[in-house]
Parts: C-alpha cells; structure tokens; sequence
C-alpha cells in the first residue's frame, strides 16, 4: 500500500465529516474535532507507509526487482515497532489539547507530563489488549492510544493474508478484537453484513441474523431500529445479551464512511440507551 492510497482513505473520511457538518448534523461538534483528528491520522499513516516502503527498498537493495509487499499470514498484534510512531505521540497530544473539551483536552496534558516510559507502557498495554478485554476500560481512558494507534494498526491488518474461514467469527480473524461497527453493502439482490474491527478496522463477513456478542439467531430476539431522519444507520439489537451493534447501511446510502456517518449518530445511541441496551464496543470518541 502506498502513502497515497492510505492517504485517500482519510481523506474520504475528512470530507464527509465536512459534508455532515455542512449539513447541520446534531453532531457537528463531535465531527469538527474528529476532523482534526482523521487529519493527523492521515499524515501519521502516510509516514508509516513511507518508512515501511524505505525498509522493503533496502531489504531488496542490489536486485532490480520492485520492493516486495507480499501479505503475511499472522496476527496484527504481533508488528508494533513503538519507535517508529513515538516521536509523534507528543504532538498528537498537544492536538488533543488544542482543540478537544475541557476534560479531554486536561487529559492530554497530564499524559504530556509523564515521562516517555509511561506512554511506552500505555501504548504497548493498547496494542497488546484493544478490543479484547478492554469492556471495562472506558472510551475516555482509550481515547489515546486508540486514536494514536489506529492508522498503525489499520496499515499492518492492510497488509495481511487473511486465514481461510469457514464459520462466522465473532471476533477479528487477523487480531481478535471484537466488532464495533457493522455495515451493510451491496451484494446481488441485497445487502451483505460485514463486521469493522473495534482495533485494526479489518472488516470480515458475517450473517445477517446473528447477534455478534451473543451468537443469538432467533429472528423475533433481534429488533432492529431505523429512525426516520437518519435510514442509512440500523441499531441492531439482541433481546437475549442486551447490546446492540451500530449498522452503516450502505445500500441505502451508497455516500456514507462508515467510522464518519457513525459518529454522526447521535440520536440512535439516545434510543438503543433508553430500550436499555448497550454498545459492545465505543467508537473512537465513545458515542
Ligand atoms: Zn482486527
Ligand atoms: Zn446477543
């Protein structure tokens, strides 16, 4: 993957932020400051896919032949090399301080302040568990190393064979983090189900009635709710575990960025919230 491809993805996200907010969404506040965000993520992944090409050339200096990028099989969590991001983590952190709310934005200060070990510790402790057994971490304390991590981490699942798969996963076949999104795209007559990892961003399909925390299949235990001002975004719940998981529909809505019309959602967290149920997994600013 080039730095341009990698950089078109963010820019897509960018510009449907742009898009939402130009058109009065109830969450604008939220989208303008994960603009800045997906920015700094585009340029950090840009990096990354840039220092990753230089290494190939030198792996591959003296033959003639085109650097080699030839997907691996092996999970995600096993590629992070911490020096090659750290030196950014600083200026993300002022950032977060520049333009997040009060509490976040005090946040980032009091982790500017701690030593370099400490941001070792807290980004290794991410890498290594995200999405796994984080239900107790809230989406404040993931806030940073998710949003710093993310592009890492959606680089290498880029780069990965994925393993042949024969029944529907519950959890990432290439870092076994659980879902956080789902969407929904075209596919023949109708719409196939993918599940978004909640770490890597890897996407892989699953069945269209099946509840993916519980495993429930029973069509009357799974109500789905669409609200009239927003038919693109399904909350499809399970009456058995009680989470829901956020689906983008894209067959309704062929414009829509998935990680973007997401937090766009607002009012849908407010329903699925009051019917009490909850979300398995927070999305990168917890809503
Ligand atoms: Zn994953
Ligand atoms: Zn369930």
């Amino acid at each position: 993957m080039t730095s341009q491809a990698v950089g078109i993805e963010y820019d897509a996200r960018i510009r449907r932020a742009e898009k939402l907010i130009a058109e009065k969404s109830p969450a604008s506040e939220i989208l303008s400051f994960y603009k800045r965000i997906a920015s700094f993520q585009k340029t950090l992944a840009m990096q990354i896919a840039d220092a990753n090409r230089q290494q190939l050339l030198q792996t591959n200096s003296g033959a003639e032949q085109r650097p080699r990028d030839t997907p691996q099989f092996g999970s995600v969590r096993d590629a992070l090399d911490l020096a090659l991001v750290l030196p950014q983590f600083r200026s993300f952190l002022s950032l977060v301080e520049q333009n997040a709310p009060n509490r976040l934005a005090a946040a980032a200060r009091g982790i500017a302040a701690l030593p370099s070990e400490s941001w070792t510790a807290l980004l290794t402790s991410y890498w290594e568990n995200a999405g796994r057994f984080d239900q107790q971490i809230s989406a404040f304390a993931q806030f940073f190393p998710r949003a710093f991590l993310q592009p890492y981490a959606s680089y290498v699942a880029g780069r990965k064979a994925v393993p042949p798969v024969l029944v529907t996963l519950r959890v990432c076949p290439l870092c076994g983090g659980r879902p956080y999104l789902g969407v929904l795209r075209v596919e023949g007559d109708g719409g196939k189900r993918w599940m978004v990892c909640s770490f890597c961003e890897h996407e892989w399909d699953f069945r269209r009635l099946l509840c993916p925390t519980c495993g429930e299949e029973d069509e009357k235990k799974l109500p789905v709710y669409v609200a009239e001002q927003i038919p693109h975004i399904r909350v499809e719940a399970c009456e058995t575990c009680k989470f829901f998981m956020r689906t983008i529909d894209m067959t309704k809505d062929g414009y829509a960025v998935p990680p973007v019309d997401d937090l766009a959602a607002i009012p849908l967290s407010l329903w699925a919230h009051e019917h009490g149920f909850s979300r398995l997994q927070p999305n990168l600013l917890g809503c």
